[in-house]
Parts: C-alpha cells; sequence; structure tokens
C-alpha cells in the first residue's frame, strides 16, 4: 500500500534527525528526573517487544529504516499521547495504554502507526514548515547554506528545546494521517498482530472525548471518516497478517 505526494522537506535530514535525536534525550532525562520513565517494568516489557516486532518490519517500507538507531521508552503520564520522532524515537505514555486498556494488537496499532509517522518523514515535513513560520526564510537560507551538521557540540541544548518546539509547533495534516494509517496497518500485518484492532483502538479513542493531544484530536481527521477507511483497509492487508500468524 505505497503512497505518492510531494513533500515539503526544507530542513536536511540529518539536521532534522540530530535536533530530534537532541530533544528525545532531553524528555529522556527530564522524565527520569521526575522519576516518571520506565517505572513499570511490565509495561515497558510489553511496549518493547511490540514495538520491536514492528521495527522489524520497517525495510519494506524503507530500507534505510531498519539501520535507525530506534528507541523505545515509556513515560508515566495521564495523557492519551504517543509518538515516533524523526529516526525512530518511540515514546509511549502509560496513559493511552491504561485509560484505553489497550491489548497488544491495539497497542501495535497505534505504535505502528506512529512509526509511519517517522517513515514518511512526516515530523521532518511538519518541522520544516514551523521552521519556516517561526524563523522566516532567512534563517532557513542559513541552514541550508552551512549544511546539515551544524546543530552539534554546545549548541546541543537549543537544538533539544528548538526541536521539540518545532516538533509539536503543527498537528499532523489530515493527509498525513492517512498515510500513516494505512502503512501503520500493513507495518501491524506483517508483524502478526490483527489488522482489526485498529478499528476498535480508534474507536475507544474516540470514546474518551476531548482531552487529547493534537496527534489523537478526534477532529482531525473526522473520526469515523478515519474508521470508515480503515474498515475497507483491513481485507487488503488480511492476509499479510495471517501469513505472519503462520511463522510465529
Ligand atoms: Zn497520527
Amino acid at each position: 500500500m505505497g503512497v505518492r505526494r510531494s513533500q515539503f522537506l526544507l530542513l536536511p535530514a540529518s539536521y532534522v534527525g540530530n535536533m530530534s535525536k537532541q530533544a528525545y534525550g532531553q524528555t529522556l532525562s527530564s522524565a527520569q528526573k521526575k522519576q516518571t520513565l520506565n517505572v513499570d517494568p511490565g509495561m515497558l516489557n510489553r511496549v518493547r517487544s511490540i514495538s520491536n516486532r514492528l521495527i522489524a518490519q520497517v525495510g519494506v517500507f524503507r530500507t534505510d529504516a531498519a539501520q535507525w538507531q530506534w528507541e523505545v521508552n515509556v513515560e508515566k503520564n495521564e495523557q492519551l499521547n504517543a509518538y515516533c520522532m524523526p529516526g525512530g524515537k518511540i515514546m509511549v505514555y502509560s496513559g493511552l495504554i491504561e485509560k484505553l486498556n489497550a491489548t497488544d494488537d491495539e497497542l501495535a496499532a497505534v505504535i505502528g502507526h506512529e512509526i509511519a509517522h517517522a517513515l514518511r518523514e512526516h515530523g521532518r515535513e511538519r518541522m520544516s514548515q514551523a521552521f519556516v513560520q517561526q524563523f522566516g526564510l532567512q534563517a532557513l537560507a542559513a541552514v541550508l547554506t552551512r549544511g546539515g551538521s551544524t546543530v552539534a557540540g554546545n549548541a546541543s541544548m537549543q537544538a533539544a528545546s528548538m526541536g521539540s518546539q518545532l516538533f509539536f509547533a503543527l498537528p499532523n495534516s489530515r493527509e498525513q494521517e492517512r498515510e500513516s494509517d494505512r502503512i501503520g496497518l500493513e507495518l501491524a500485518a506483517r508483524a502478526g498482530f490483527n489488522p482489526q484492532a485498529a478499528i476498535t483502538l480508534w474507536q475507544k479513542m474516540e470514546a474518551q472525548g476531548g482531552s487529547k493531544p493534537p496527534e489523537f484530536l478526534s477532529t482531525h481527521p473526522a473520526n469515523e471518516n478515519r474508521i470508515n477507511e480503515l474498515r475497507q483497509l483491513v481485507p487488503i492487508v488480511q492476509p499479510l497478517y495471517e501469513t505472519a500468524k503462520t511463522k510465529q
């Protein structure tokens, strides 16, 4: 289930990768200080083993992603949230698992969806847009002429805060969400997770009402459309799921 769309990817991949790495590292250390990082070993184990099965399939979509330095962590936080920063830096909030009472298949659906955002470089795309909005084209030109690897060394704190600022500044577009739904669904099926769970996941998400971060706002895209589209896609990936199941 390929997707085709021209993308606004002006910030160099290495620049974005660097900022994301710094921002993710800073998130981990601040969670560590608050004692909210990976506090439940059982939950962490579960999230990591599901994620690792999904990550084992990413090469189907882009070969370079198999070599990314993937990281998977769980933050104790009541919010319904999960994300994957550029380069494969995954964070799942405990609230998502607990409030949705998510099954393994449903967790695979949401993590697969987040991984798909990273595979399709939606973060880099949003960060490029946010960068131009916030700092203008001149600043962008400066980044481009200095090359991609300028965010490093003693500028790392700045890179970290700029990275999260840009990553979280804009919500994913409807088109980006649609792409991630398609790719995430196939990823989960190939990893042997029941694709049907994507439907129950979004139904549960919808039932949670309004207190969601931008990634999961029910209005973006309209959840009914999303669920209808997923219903049409499930039969397409079902054979991949069945094949994967026989190999387990
Ligand atoms: Zn999304």
